[in-house]
């Protein structure tokens, strides 16, 4: 579960780290409002569950109330990836002079936690990591040992910390720790961790997520929960009892069972498309449920394209054959739908979607590339298209 800006900073506060004086707002007269109450200029913040919101334009900074008003106005209501702002955080702006990123989150490979400081703060962090490694200095966390002062300094060496500031990033650091333990989380994250033309040090933003399955004896933040915060694709799927994630990229996925539908997608990323979803309809699906499927999928505006993939045991394909032309009958489909149908009925599920003009595929690796193809051939421009194909000699491969 993802905190918000405000929640995850309250929460911060409340283990010691300093974070600038802020409220929220859900309109524009109540940010005039505290912008007076505050009497200095203000960055306005757009609180929704989505990362970069400053390159989005939802982080905006105003000098007065009625400046403050106006930039409000611009941001609630704002759609950012796909998801409505409705309420903004009101924070007295900062005079950045350095900032600074410092999180903790989950080393898969290292089976650890791990604690990262870097000087390359305010950017996205991912981007740092994948082109310049070094700038991120790291810590791993021993859960069975107490972080000790000692390891903490050599991250902070690492990372290049002007040493006035020693002091404060070991005891945010200390606080960051204690908070990622508290509340089982899977991300602690301070993006920047700002230093002030002042001296001080202070989060300019914060982000936390708690592992759901800790959720219910985490009844302290189970309670930040909004309706309104998740994607409502998501929302959806889950009240139909399916297992959707929303993901970057435009090829809609469906499958039976998390092994398969994760195999499908890895499939479709090797042959060089980009997944818009996790979608697992189950074992031993109903048309019902793949008529939802597919609804939800396709209502998607992101997808340029479909592949249905399923392995039926005690999920019939004739089934799911049946949800696909139901949700056909009412659904006008504007984009290609590739299936693979192979198991239990096969033969009359193919007869069924081969009926509807739907194009099969014998196997999910001739799927997968089928769906790229057919995606890549509407979503690319016409001059690259139409470019004249080189017959390419054997031996320069
Ligand atoms: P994000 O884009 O969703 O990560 O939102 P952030 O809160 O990190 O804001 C993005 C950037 O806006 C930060 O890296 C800062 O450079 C800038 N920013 C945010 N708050 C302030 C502020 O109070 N004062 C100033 N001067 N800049 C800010
Ligand atoms: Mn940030």
């Amino acid at each position: 579960m993802k905190l918000h800006e405000h929640q995850a900073k309250d929460i911060l506060s409340h283990y010691h780290v300093p974070i600038p004086r802020g409220e929220v707002a859900r309109d524009s007269r109540e940010v005039y409002a505290i912008a007076q109450k505050f009497g200095k200029p203000v960055a306005i913040k757009a609180q929704v569950l989505v990362g970069g919101r400053g390159k989005a334009g939802g982080v905006k900074l105003a000098d007065n109330p009625d400046h403050a008003e106006s930039r409000a106005r611009e941001i609630l209501g704002m759609d950012i990836k796909g998801l409505m702002v409705r309420k903004v955080l009101v924070e007295e702006a900062l005079s950045i002079a350095q900032e600074f990123y410092m999180g903790i989150t989950n080393d898969r490979t290292a089976r650890r936690s791990v604690m990262m400081l870097s000087a390359m703060g305010g950017m996205d962090i991912e981007e740092v990591a994948h082109s310049t490694p070094e700038k991120i200095a790291k810590l791993h966390l021993d859960p069975n040992r107490p972080l000790a002062d000692f390891q903490i300094r050599s991250l902070i060496y690492g990372a290049n910390v002007p040493p006035r500031n020693w002091r404060d990033f070991v005891a945010i650091a200390r606080s960051l720790h204690i908070i990622f333990t508290a509340l089982d989380a899977s991300l602690v994250e301070i993006n920047p961790l700002v230093i002030t033309g002042e001296g001080s040090v202070i989060a300019g933003d914060a982000k936390i997520v708690v592992d759901d399955n800790a959720l219910y004896r985490q009844s302290g933040v189970s309670g930040f929960q909004e309706k309104a915060d998740e994607d409502p694709l998501e929302q959806r799927a889950r009240e139909k009892g399916l297992h959707y994630v929303r993901l970057s990229g435009n090829i809609g996925i469906i499958g039976n069972g998390a092994g398969l539908v994760m195999t499908t997608l890895d499939q479709v990323s090797q042959e060089g498309g980009a997944p818009a979803n996790f979608l697992d309809v189950g074992g031993g699906a109903k048309s019902d449920v793949v008529k939802a499927a597919l609804e939800i999928v396709s209502s998607d505006p992101h997808v340029e394209g479909i592949f249905v993939n399923i392995f039926g045991g005690i999920t019939r394909c004739d089934d799911v054959a049946n949800g696909i032309i139901q949700a056909l009958s009412h659904l006008k489909l504007e984009c290609p739908l590739v299936f693979r149908l192979s198991g239990t009925n096969e033969a009359e599920g193919k007869k069924i979607l081969g009926e509807a003009n739907l194009i099969p595929a014998a196997s999910m690796q001739e799927g997968a590339r089928r769906i790229v193809d057919l995606v890549k051939e509407r979503t690319e421009p016409e001059s690259i298209a139409a470019a004249p194909a080189y017959d390419v000699p054997a031996e320069l491969y």
